[in-house]
């Protein structure tokens, strides 16, 4: 079972600051780390390889910066990492990345999953991992929180919804997202750590990925017209009262004021 995981790295969420007067979000400067649902599909990605053989590859569009967080995954057991930057991707929108990441996938060739975190936590659009199924003609299943069983060229998924889950089969290759529910990741070992300093990581720029640059990079089809942050949240209110029981009386009052209850 070869399985290939895409990662992407993302700022540190805290330092993340918005310049509303140039309508612009303003990255920190630094390494950031891996999307932390991605961890959740990495993980997955190990155990499905403990369990059934075959390999792990991790793939990340991004600059050079990126290579820390595959050099992160490779400390945990993946196999090989494959980074696609070129000055091309720059200005990519989701749509573009989603190309990109496909023509990777094509490139690498043999695989029988790919898998993804649900959404990254910086621009949050969730739009990557279905979009690379469309590219590539796949079957998807998106916000997985249970992989029941693969056997053959079928998985069966347990797939989240508001109300639930669908038991969904897919037919292989597919691509599937995860989400934290799904497993708890695992550290990294200090050997794995040593092993992942001196892998070689595969990069492929838009020439290897016969990219001519005219659906991507600047030649995205979004604009983005306003960013902006969100409203701050309004103030708690305290609950006063002598004792905890009434507290929670006039608590309840509330919510059913409030029409919550
Ligand atoms: C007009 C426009 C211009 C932009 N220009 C730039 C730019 O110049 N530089 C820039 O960094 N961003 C740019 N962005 C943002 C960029 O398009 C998104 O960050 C990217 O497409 C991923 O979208 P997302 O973060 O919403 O991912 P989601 O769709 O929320 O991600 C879901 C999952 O898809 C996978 N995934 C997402 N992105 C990647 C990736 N890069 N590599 C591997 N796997 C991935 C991960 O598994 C992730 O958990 C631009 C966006 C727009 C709209």
């Amino acid at each position: 079972m070869n399985i290939v995981v895409l990662v992407k790295q993302v700022p540190e969420i805290a330092l993340i600051k918005v310049d509303r007067a140039a309508n612009q979000v303003v990255l920190p400067q630094g390494p950031g780390t891996v999307n932390p649902f991605d961890e959740y599909a990495v993980e997955e990605a190990l155990r499905i390889k403990e369990n059934h053989g075959g390999k792990v590859t991790v793939m990340s569009v991004g600059s050079e910066r990126t290579e820390s967080a595959l050099r992160a995954c490779l400390a945990l057991g993946v196999d090989d990492a494959c980074l696609l930057c070129d000055e091309k991707f720059d200005g990519s929108d989701q749509q573009a990345v989603a190309r990109i990441l496909a023509a990777g996938l094509k490139k690498l060739g043999e695989y029988d999953l790919v898998l993804a975190g649900k959404q990254a936590i910086d621009s949050d659009s969730a739009q990557v991992p279905a979009a690379v199924a469309a590219n590539l003609d796949l079957p998807q299943s998106m916000f997985v929180k249970k992989f029941e069983s693969i056997s053959g060229s079928t998985a069966t998924v347990h797939r989240t919804t508001e109300d639930g889950f669908d038991v969904v089969e897919l037919t292989l290759p597919a691509v599937v997202s995860v989400v934290k529910e799904i497993n708890e990741p695992r550290l990294p070992s200090l050997k794995g750590k040593m092993t992942a300093k001196k892998k070689e990581i595969v990069r492929w720029n838009a020439a290897d990925l016969e990219l001519d640059g005219s659906d991507i990079g600047a030649n995205s089809k979004t604009r983005v017209i306003k960013v902006s942050p969100p409203p701050p949240r309004p103030k708690g209110e305290m609950i006063e009262g002598e004792t905890p029981e009434e507290i929670a009386a006039k608590l309840f009052d509330k919510l059913r004021e409030n029409q919550i209850i």
